[in-house]
């Protein structure tokens, strides 16, 4: 059982239970994504190929690699896209 404060919801609130829209729906697992400062999608692993990739051209190019961060896919999905190398590839 996943710890309430430890979920925070989409809207904004600090845990599900003080959410009117949250509060009544039946709790989904989250998922936990994977994606660089610099990217315009979001991964499923962290190694995936594609984001190797983008880090790589970084490298290429002599700049500096982007941290890569953590986010829950409810929370990052209206503002970056699914990588479809790792979300749908391996399938
Ligand atoms: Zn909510
Ligand atoms: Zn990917």
């Amino acid at each position: 059982m996943l710890d309430d404060d430890e979920n925070p919801c989409p809207h904004g609130e600090q845990t599900r239970k003080h959410c009117a829209v949250c509060r009544d729906l039946p709790v989904t697992k989250r998922i936990v994504v994977h994606f660089s400062a610099g990217g315009t999608h979001y991964h499923r692993i962290h190694d995936c190929s594609a984001l190797e990739y983008g880090q790589q051209q970084v490298d290429d190019r002599g700049g500096l690699r982007a941290e890569i961060k953590w986010a829950y896919e409810d929370l990052i999905k209206d503002t970056r896209d699914r990588c479809t190398v790792c979300f749908y590839g391996a399938e």
